[in-house]
């Protein structure tokens, strides 16, 4: 019957326990292949070193400029940290918007709007007189060459301006400030989002060393010891590595579950090729990916009596959101049904149960191939201590993890199954990419006796 040719359809989208082990070991391999001194370059999982050296210890103080580029909005921060009330406070904030003409425009455009942006802020905080320390949250692969230093690899997600990638981007910062001459800052700490994550839930759980994101895009980073990183210096102590993990199967390491849905998603992109894994994943992109599997089956003459609308046609109307909007364990069928009719297309209640079905199949992936991947970072950690048990936080942010009613459980769940040995906590930061910032710029400028401590 109709239903079992639905299911059909859907079967590459569903994830075995085996599956996800042949993945997981997979990413084990490409992980070791990234911290590689003479395999990182090729490495398609890129394992960047952050130069954080520590996770934060409660000694840390002060006040702090946040910026952050590469989530939902951009936003500019004043953050303090109190050491004696062991808080970290936003002072306040500001969103900026950034057209999408500048995402897709000249970098020293981009650039000189965030400096705008920081100027207005600090205006309006009254803080223009003061040389703070600034926090530059930068949710994109950039090369580390200190934390001050960080050369972008590529744009991911919506970005994609002219004159960056290849560059610093402290210096690139630094430049369109001085252009203005109305404002000087102090010394810049880069984070990507992951890093701040982790270190925003650092401050209230030392043992979170492992930072995700399942947002607009999807990374991880966590604590690796030295002696591993083989690209830098030393052997003593630990250093934050940001895995990058978006650009898993970017060497067809994933090609036996990359669907026809994918292949397209990818090819439209702004970046085809690249960030495989991401785009199976992150919230950029699951709108899309049921988008077309349901365009799919209604050719099929498997839904909404084969007839397509406009909307379901047109790439980007159906939006991630719906996905956990129509999950919702309650409304969601209603739910359903007001978006198929707002999406002018002619259901029944059929069609709103396979609609659910659908929708249910590609976050499910999702959350499995996540965990698939944390499993894996948890499983290194172990395996460098030579622990026979592990107890570890992961600190999580992103919409995705955040906003879809199930997601955070199955995620959990999976990981649990696919890790036994080790006991995972996971909590959802406050405000990662601001105080994280502010949090990994305090740390930067602890006295260097104790970056090494751990
Ligand atoms: C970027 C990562 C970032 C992630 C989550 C990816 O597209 O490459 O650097 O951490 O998105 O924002
Ligand atoms: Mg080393």
């Amino acid at each position: 019957c109709e239903t079992d040719k639905v299911q059909k359809y859907l079967e590459p989208f569903r994830l075995s326990l085996e599956k996800l082990q042949e993945v997981s070991v997979r990413l084990r391999k490409d992980m070791k292949r990234g911290l590689g001194k003479h395999t990182h370059h090729k490495a398609p999982v890129k394992m960047l070193p952050t130069f954080v050296r520590a996770t934060p210890d409660g000694t840390e103080q002060g006040d702090f400029l946040a910026l952050d580029l590469g989530g939902t909005n951009f936003r500019v921060l004043h953050v303090r940290i109190s050491e004696e009330e062991k808080k970290v406070i936003k002072m306040d904030s500001q969103i900026c918007a950034i057209p999408q003409e500048i995402m897709l425009g000249p970098g020293v455009q981009l650039f000189d709007h965030i400096a705008a942006c920081l100027s207005e802020f600090l205006d309006s905080q009254n803080l223009k007189g003061q040389t703070l320390p600034l926090g530059f949250t930068f949710s994109f692969p950039c090369e580390q060459k200190e934390i001050d230093k960080s050369i972008l690899i590529r744009w991911t997600k919506g970005f994609n301006c002219s004159g960056v990638e290849g560059e610093d981007v402290v210096k690139l910062l630094k430049e369109a400030i001085q252009r203005r001459g109305d404002y000087n800052i102090g010394s810049v700490a880069m984070v990507n989002d992951t890093v701040g994550t982790m270190m925003s839930c650092g401050y209230r759980d030392q043992s979170c060393e492992i930072g995700m994101i399942i947002g607009t895009g999807t990374n991880a980073c966590y604590m690796e010891e030295m002696k591993n990183v083989k690209r830098v210096e030393g052997e003593d102590g630990r250093m934050c590595i940001n895995t990058e993990w978006g650009g898993f199967g970017d060497d067809g390491a994933l090609s036996d579950i990359h669907t026809q849905a994918d292949k397209e998603v990818d090819k439209t992109s702004i970046n085809p090729g690249v960030h495989i894994f991401e785009k199976m994943i992150s919230g950029m992109y699951l709108g899309e990916i049921v988008r077309l599997v349901l365009l799919d089956l209604t050719k099929e003459k498997l839904l909404f009596k084969g007839e397509v609308s406009e909307a379901l046609t047109t790439p980007g109307k159906f939006e991630t959101k719906f996905i956990s909007e129509i999950e919702e364990p309650d409304n969601g069928l209603e739910n359903a049904k007001k978006i198929l009719t707002e999406l002018d297309l002619k259901w029944n209640l059929v069609d709103a149960r396979v609609v659910r079905l659908v929708c249910d199949t590609i976050s499910s992936r999702s959350a499995r191939l996540c965990a698939a991947a944390l499993a894996t970072i948890a499983k290194r950690i172990c395996d460098n201590r030579g622990l026979e048990h592990l107890k570890t936080t992961v600190g999580v942010d992103g919409t995705v993890y955040r906003k879809h009613p199930n997601f955070s459980d199955e995620l959990q769940e999976v990981v649990h199954l696919l890790a036994p040995k080790c006991e995972i906590k996971f909590l959802v930061s406050e405000d990662g990419s601001g105080k994280g910032a502010a949090m990994v710029t305090a740390v930067a400028q602890r006295p260097a006796t104790k970056e090494l401590g751990q």
